[in-house]
């Protein structure tokens, strides 16, 4: 498929099952840069239909183990689900694609479950464009969307770009509420989830910690729930069920939704001015800015425009020398 072909509408990927859904995502990298493919990232991006999970938190504290429990949770109300995990040690810069080595257990004829591991753009996990535009796509098609990533600092800033509900999980006895409270990022997670809570005191006591350093983290807005669970033996799924459902209720309910998408693509736009221009780059940008850039309306139309002009005026600057 070349980049210039027409890319499907939205309606079209819902109708088309997984198969469509497959193409759809192929096309994000390959008519990377195409009108087409921005025109259907921005239908895509105001069609949305689910609520985007972040799940991240360091190696080893059961965000996969979460995450195929929260499949099963979903599936057993009839939601569709779409999984993106980006994978840190696999890195877009180095083409290398993860395919599906996912640790995710899913029946492969569930039309209902579709999972992608994606590249991360950096060490640190890191969000690819491929990846954000992923999102995109599965949120305007599925019931829920849940994005994994790696998160051990400010990296998981990241997931905030994307996620309606970032879920940041946290290991008992790892001293990681100590760790994030010192990179100042409790300010950042809408649920906390202490894991493995049938380590039995270390988890209580992950859980006494985190509520003691919200309490002087986050003064105003919503307050994010901690919950203790065990992905493996179930217990507290259904806390954490009520603590999202708590995030997206209040949401919806002050109007934070919109003003929450439209934010995060602006973050997107500028993102991607940034990656491929420089901080010099986006400065100009700035400048070659539509009018609509602050409304995070048509991000990727914007992203298009803004790359176009800047392009050209490299181009006629060193036509000058
Ligand atoms: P990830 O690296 O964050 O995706 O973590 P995994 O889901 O791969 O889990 C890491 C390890 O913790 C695995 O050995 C899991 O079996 C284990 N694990 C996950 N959830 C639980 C839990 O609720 N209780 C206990 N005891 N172990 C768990």
């Amino acid at each position: 498929m070349s980049a210039t072909d027409a890319v499907p509408d939205i309606e079209t990927v819902r109708a088309g099952g997984k198969p469509a859904l497959a193409r759809a995502l192929a096309q994000v990298e390959t008519a990377e840069g195409s009108a087409g493919l921005a025109l259907f990232l921005d239908k895509a991006a105001s069609a949305a239909r689910a609520h985007v999970l972040g799940l991240t938190g360091p190696p080893g504290v059961g965000k996969s183990t979460l995450t195929n429990a929260l499949i099963r949770q979903a599936r057993a109300q009839g939601k569709t689900v779409g999984v993106i995990a980006v994978d840190p040690s696999s890195r877009v810069s180095g083409g290398a694609l993860l395919g599906d080595r996912t640790r995710l257990a899913t029946d492969p004829e569930d039309d209902g479950i579709f999972v992608r591991s994606m590249a991360a753009r950096d060490r640190l996990g890191g969000l690819s464009d491929h990846a954000i535009a992923a999102v995109v796509v599965m949120r305007a098609v599925m019931d829920l969307v849940i994005v994994e990533t790696v998160g051990i600092g400010q990296s998981e800033a990241d997931i905030a770009h994307v996620a309606d509900t970032v879920v940041l999980c946290i290991q008992p006895g790892s001293g990681d509420s100590l760790q994030f409270m010192k990179a100042g990022v409790m300010e950042m997670p809408d649920v906390f989830a202490v894991t493995k809570a049938d380590m039995g005191e270390a988890a209580r006591r992950a859980r006494a910690d985190v509520e003691g350093a919200l309490t002087l983290a986050r003064p105003t807005g919503f307050k994010p729930p901690v919950v203790l669970l065990s992905a493996s033996s179930g217990d507290g799924l259904e806390d954490l069920a009520e603590a999202i459902e708590a995030h997206r209720a209040w949401l919806a309910g002050e109007d934070q939704l919109e003003r929450r998408r439209a934010g995060q693509a602006r973050a997107w736009i500028i993102d991607a001015i940034r990656q491929r221009w420089g901080s010099e780059g986006l400065a100009r940008a700035d400048l070659a800015a539509p009018a609509h850039w602050a409304d995070g309306d048509h991000p990727f139309q914007v992203i298009r425009q803004v790359d176009d002009e800047l392009r050209q005026r490299f181009d006629s600057r060193n036509a000058v020398q």
